[in-house]
């Protein structure tokens, strides 16, 4: 249920479309003093009352990042980038009883979010915005694998200038790219035929160029299949995409070679390839 580049793209895009010019009637929160503790939430609830009156003008996102934009520059900043469901309910009646926030707006239609991992949901000011760490993380100068500028070009020399290995040049806080995770990096790599230990660097033009298709091929597709098998979008429909490496295919064969699947620790996560097909 990880809400990565792909996903938080598909919700906040829907959220954009029902959301905008919805007045914000009541907000309320449920079980959330161990978010408050690590700073996922705000440390004062009374904070989340100043988006009480206030008009949705948009929904954006970048990275693993949504930005919903309200009037008179308050922001809701959610990132549950570990796990979550964030839902849109058209009729009181139908909200679930169980979340960590609820906004409820003036037409008596709402949106919950019940976190299923760690993930942030946070009522901020324009400028208290940029000191979020996630929000300078996601919203910042580094490349989106879903924005035009993210060329070839600009890749194959970000790469060459990383003496690191490929994962941290793609996954992290330090990566060339938002809104990658371990997941979409074990795909990646086995669609680019590149073994996960591969230093950037390293890699030949053509490498490089597999790479980058890569990268594009699997986020778009993710998108367009409606993100991941385990997401359900704002109206509660199941993602369709499964990848074709990951611990789904703990045990197995890998699928275009036969070639029993290997797993490796890399990063702080295990990773999961087909030696034979990755080198
Ligand atoms: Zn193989």
């Amino acid at each position: 249920m990880s809400v990565e580049l792909p996903e938080a793209y598909i919700l906040a895009k829907q959220m954009n479309r029902e959301l905008t010019g919805k007045q914000v009637a009541s907000c309320n929160l449920q079980n959330c003093a161990k978010y408050q503790e690590i700073g996922f939430f705000n440390i004062y609830l009374s904070d989340y009352n100043k988006l009480c009156g206030r008009t949705i003008e948009s929904v954006v996102s970048r990275g693993n990042t949504i930005r919903v934009k309200l009037d008179r520059k308050m922001n809701l900043l959610l990132a549950p980038e570990y796990g979550g469901i964030v839902l849109f309910h058209s009729k009181s009646n139908t909200a679930p009883s169980r979340y960590h926030f609820k906004l409820s707006f003036k037409d008596k239609t709402s949106l919950t979010i019940r976190l299923t991992g760690m993930g942030m949901i946070k009522s901020q000011t324009d400028e208290e915005l940029q000191q979020s760490y996630l929000y300078k993380r996601d919203f910042s100068e580094v490349a989106s694998p879903i924005e035009d500028y993210f060329t070839f070009e600009r890749f194959s020399k970000e790469l060459t200038d990383r003496n690191v290995n490929l994962k941290t040049a793609i996954v992290g806080k330090d990566a060339i790219l938002v809104g990658l995770g371990n997941a979409a990096f074990q795909d990646i790599l086995y669609r680019a035929c590149i073994h996960p230990k591969r230093k950037a660097s390293e890699l030949n033009r053509k490498e490089k160029q597999a790479l980058f298709n890569a990268i594009k091929c699997i986020v778009q597709q993710r998108i367009n299949l409606g993100g991941k098998n385990q997401f359900v979008d704002l109206y509660g429909k199941q993602g369709n995409y499964i990848p074709a490496m990951g611990s789904n295919m703990r045990h197995k064969n890998c699928t275009k070679c036969g070639a029993a699947i290997e797993k490796l620790s890399l990063g702080g996560g295990q990773v999961y390839f087909c030696a034979n097909c990755q080198k």
